[in-house]
């Protein structure tokens, strides 16, 4: 359930409202909003009785929540969410480009790749230090000596960190050194992860996982959020289908999909969604058609001798020119549509 505070509802209403959901054993969630204040309810099971709410000083309405999710949804927060992430945003005006390595491999590898894209204008900076491999005898990331090489990058470069945590003990370790934390497709059903990083302060980046419905993607959200963090960034990074002339199948019905329930930015992940690197511009093309708020893209220095990814890894060249090219689309997609709105 949502409680609607009025325009001039004092702090004190706001308060006790909070403290009566409290009292109930449910969990209050303050979202404060240009006019007026909103309090979302989670933690119940059944339907909550309205009433109750109703007649308390400095409350407008209720609303019942019918969908399994309630954080993550435009009844909450009907506006869009800008997440900032460092010192930049992702889901703002900007097309927001994350790009990087799929693994740190070593110090030259990984600053020859930030200067590329510090190079382009991008503001995030991703690579691996815990990979989740499928082979236990792959390549499994550097752990924190990566997440170090990663700090060194953010200060020579200025870039904001990105990267992956696979376990409670890398999430620890990652807070410490990067901006947003990634949970990767395979985690995004780890629902003890989850709870893990709803308690943290930093933005989350969740992937959707390769089997994942849109329900179960929005409700892995909510599970962040249920727990206080409510900077989550998601990203559609391939699915699983029958199809094999690419490692998986796009889905780029999932980002009008999501931006019609949810007020949560998007972002696409052509490089995981094809693993090939001819594949990769053309989809990220297409994304930024779709309205996606952001990229994730592989970029590697010499991608022939990539520990991880190099047959999706563009080279240096390859990914400032789609750089250029894909600020040229936003461009005009966002003059498109404020056409199509004037
Ligand atoms: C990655 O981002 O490097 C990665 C392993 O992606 P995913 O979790 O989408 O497979
Ligand atoms: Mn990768």
């Amino acid at each position: 359930m949502l409680i609607v505070m009025k325009p001039n509802a004092t702090q004190k209403d706001i308060s006790c409202v909070v403290e009566i959901i409290e009292k109930l054993g449910y969990k209050a969630h303050i979202l404060p909003g240009a006019a007026t204040t909103v309090v979302g309810i989670t933690g119940n099971q059944g339907a909550l009785d309205s009433a109750y709410f109703e007649n308390l000083s400095g409350v407008a309405e209720t609303i019942r929540v019918t969908k399994p999710y309630k954080l993550v949804t435009r009844d909450w927060k009907p506006n869009k969410s800008v997440i900032k992430v460092g010192n930049a945003e992702i889901g703002g005006d900007e097309l927001a480009v994350i790009a990087g390595p799929c693994a740190v491999e070593s110090r030259e590898q990984v600053f020859k790749a930030a200067e590329v894209v510090a190079k382009s204008g991008a503001k995030f900076f991703r690579g691996g230090a815990f990979k989740p491999r499928t082979s236990p005898y792959s390549f499994q990331g550097k752990g924190e000596e990566a997440l170090k090489l990663l700090a060194e990058v953010k200060e020579k470069f200025g870039l904001n960190i990105v990267t992956e945590a696979m376990d409670e003990r890398g999430v620890d370790l990652v807070e410490k050194y990067a901006d947003c934390i990634q949970i990767g497709a395979r985690n995004m059903q780890n629902f003890s992860l989850l709870k893990y990083v709803g308690k943290s302060r930093k933005p989350i980046l969740l992937k959707r996982s390769m089997s994942a419905t849109l329900d179960e993607f929005l409700l892995a959200a909510e599970y962040i959020m249920a727990e206080g963090n409510y900077n989550v960034i998601l990203c559609e990074r391939g699915i699983r289908t029958f199809s094999d002339h690419a490692r998986n199948t796009l889905d780029l019905s999932i980002v009008p999909a999501v931006q019609r329930i949810s007020h949560l930015p998007i972002v696409v992940d052509p490089s995981h969604a094809s693993g090939k690197n001819y594949m990769v511009a053309p989809l990220a093309k297409a994304s930024i058609a779709v309205g996606a708020d952001g990229l994730l893209i592989e970029v590697h220095p010499f991608p022939q001798k990539a520990l991880c990814d190099g047959a999706q890894a563009l080279t240096p060249a390859q990914y400032l020119e789609l750089y250029r090219q894909i600020q040229i689309m936003h461009k005009i997609i966002c003059e498109c549509e404020e056409v199509a709105f004037a």
